[in-house]
């Protein structure tokens, strides 16, 4: 079998190491006689898997001792109404910095719960970049402030996550998770959906202090309390077995290409070769957003037209190059360059756009 070059956004292409692994494993789990899948969340074999994966995200990420690492279903938008529910009331402050649609999704459920501050909206550029530090003020007694790391659909990156000082800082790092180290001198919450950079869709990836798990609200059902996943280890209920096991796989394969170096090595080569076609094409493919904003994760670009737009997508379709549609938000083109799209893919991808520009230009 030939696989295509998949630059879909979400569901997303993971490591062929890992599938493969998942495809010998699935009917007998080590010789276990049935599948991971089939088997007890509380047996052994599972802890295994559910123990290790913890370890393996704590290494590579260099998660610290005061911080906890848990498995929470909804993907993350149940965190979007989590976050708000556990930590804010009507009498309770956030500050939200608006960076485009999943900022957004996150301060349009805040504000239900409690008092939601947009210290900046990027609404005015329409989403194309990211502020500087100087252009937006934290309220003092904001309970936490808010950023979207990388906004997928826009196509734009903090590359430094803001200062907050003493209010602890929230990220939603659902497209960027895994592909840069994390500051956790600024970051007291992150958490991710699993369907980007890591897993098949399932469950996000939550890493918070234990000091905010402890600050959490208790008076909500079982399923919304921070301290219940905590304490039983996010074991609470059922957890998504496979998404947890295809992020163990996941893991182990960017631990034995290098580690988060090797990552980041072939993250920027990979972005740097699609932003130069871009740029080098005299116009014929434009990126909107501001350079010092540019996603390594999610690259955006226009045409000429729309009719263009669609005959360069069927025509890459034909040459194995699937995924390339813009949102059904903003249009256009985008190619998601997760972890697991080898440099290889980008390469074909760019002889693809000067073929295409020299055939239509
Ligand atoms: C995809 C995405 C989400 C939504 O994720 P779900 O798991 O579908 O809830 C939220 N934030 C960002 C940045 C995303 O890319």
């Amino acid at each position: 079998m030939t696989r295509i070059y998949n630059f879909s956004a979400g569901p997303s292409i993971l490591p062929r190491e890992a599938l493969e692994e998942a495809s010998r494993e699935l009917v007998d789990y080590k010789n276990s006689g049935m599948s991971l899948i089939e088997m007890s969340h509380r047996g052994k074999i599972y802890d295994e898997v559910h123990n290790e994966t913890i370890f393996l995200l704590k290494d590579i990420l260099q998660v610290p001792d005061d911080y906890e690492i848990l498995f929470i279903q909804g993907g993350a938008t149940l965190q979007f109404a989590m976050v708000p529910m556990a930590f804010l009331s009507p009498k309770a402050k956030a500050d939200f910095i608006l960076t485009g649609h999943w900022a957004l999704k996150a301060y349009e459920d805040a504000r239900l719960i409690g008092q939601a501050n947009v210290v900046w909206d990027g609404a005015a550029d329409k989403y194309t970049r990211i502020p500087d530090s100087n252009e937006f003020t934290l309220n003092k007694d904001a309970v936490y402030a808010y950023i979207c790391s990388n906004e997928t659909i826009g196509g734009i990156q903090w590359r430094e996550f803001p200062l907050t000082g003493s209010i602890p800082l929230i990220v939603d790092m659902s497209s960027d998770i895994m592909s840069r180290p994390v500051d956790w001198n600024k970051v007291s919450m992150l958490f991710a959906g699993t369907q980007k950079n890591l897993a098949p869709a399932g469950m996000a990836l939550v890493i918070m202090k234990k000091e905010m798990i402890e600050k959490a609200a208790k008076n909500l059902p079982a399923y919304l309390r921070y301290d219940l996943h905590a304490k039983e280890k996010s074991l609470y209920n059922t957890p998504p077995t496979f998404t947890v096991w295809m992020t163990n796989l996941t893991l182990k394969w960017i631990t034995s290409i290098g580690g988060l170096n090797e990552i980041e090595k072939r993250r920027d080569e990979k972005a740097a070769m699609l932003y130069k076609a871009i740029d080098e094409s005299n116009g014929y493919y434009r990126c909107p957003v501001d350079r010092n904003s540019r996603s390594t994760m999610n690259v955006v670009w226009r045409m000429l037209s729309e009719d263009l737009e669609n005959r360069f997508l069927k025509e890459a379709l034909k040459q194995g190059l699937s995924g390339l549609k813009g949102h059904r938000s903003v249009g256009g083109l985008r190619a998601s360059l997760y972890n697991a799209m080898p440099v290889e893919g980008v390469k074909v991808l760019v002889d693809f756009m000067q073929y295409f520009m020299q055939k239509n230009g």
